[in-house]
């Protein structure tokens, strides 16, 4: 699926995702277009419609906010012109992809490999617009977003949990960073938060707070619970965890356990 959105004057959202049996996205991947430069580039099972994009705009810089397949999987459809910027850590990555497990293959699919990508410079211009890199820990090691402190518009990649109560976690995931950059998050002067699944947030304030509250009080939980003595799946029961109907399907990319294992066992410090 392919769908291209204006939001304002300056940003349009290239919106991509597979169909469900019913007409409806898994869920969309949104890549954010600003005169000739994209933040991410969208899933590569939209490629074909990625590359007809590609075609009639004239994209040439693209910068990755960090390498998992629903963010650089566009990427291929813009090279040789384009030039793609990614954190130094996520470069022979996107590079060469690394072959996806099936289910993600079947919702994002298989990123194709590109010749090139450049280091992240830490900040740089769109015609006026003047974006830093800001690093955003937790959901992935080296991830960035990308902010405008005069529009104060924060591209926030997936460092804000889609879910307001958020129990699955990924093993590149350390949830005790990603609190901490929601909080970094909360104190920033922000409009307008670009969320690279859900869209843009207009005064995202409460939106963030409620995912931080929520994480703060289930890592509480889950630390008194194994002082206690009990174990990961103990725990798991306790609290009376469920994971959506996909989870099984993720063969141990998403876990319960992984988010429990993140909140008893890592560090905060990296
Ligand atoms: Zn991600």
């Amino acid at each position: 699926m392919f769908e291209i959105e204006s939001f304002n004057e300056d940003v349009t959202l290239v919106k991509t995702a597979t169909a469900m049996e019913d007409g409806q996205p898994i869920m969309w991947a949104i890549a954010y277009l600003i005169k000739d430069t994209l933040f991410d580039a969208g899933c590569a099972n939209a490629l074909e419609d990625i590359e007809r994009f590609a075609a009639k705009t004239e994209v040439n810089k693209i910068y990755v906010s960090h390498a998992h397949e629903d963010h650089y999987g566009g990427c291929s459809a813009f090279v040789p012109r384009a030039t793609i910027y990614a954190m130094e850590s996520d470069i022979e990555l996107i590079k060469n992809p690394p072959t996806i497990p099936e289910f993600f293959d079947f919702v994002w699919g298989q990123p194709k490999p590109v010749a090139d990508v450049e280091k992240m410079p830490p900040h740089f211009t769109i015609g006026e617009l003047e974006f830093e890199v800001i690093p955003l820990p937790g959901h992935g090691h080296h991830m960035v977003g990308f902010y405008e402190p005069n529009r104060k518009w924060l591209f926030s990649a997936d460092a804000v949990p889609v879910p307001s109560r958020k129990v699955i976690g990924m093993p590149d995931e350390n949830i005790h960073q990603m609190i901490e950059t929601l909080e970094k998050i909360a104190e920033m002067d922000i409009e307008i938060l670009f969320d690279s699944h859900r869209g843009p947030v207009i005064s995202p304030r409460e939106h963030i707070q409620a995912r931080i509250d929520f994480l703060k009080d289930i890592r509480m939980q889950v630390l008194k619970l194994h002082e206690e003595g009990k174990t990961i799946p103990e725990i798991q029961e306790a609290l009376k965890l469920e994971g959506p109907w996909y989870l099984e399907m993720t063969q141990g990319r998403f876990g319960i356990d992984i988010f429990l294992n993140s909140l008893v066992f890592d560090k905060t410090e990296k």
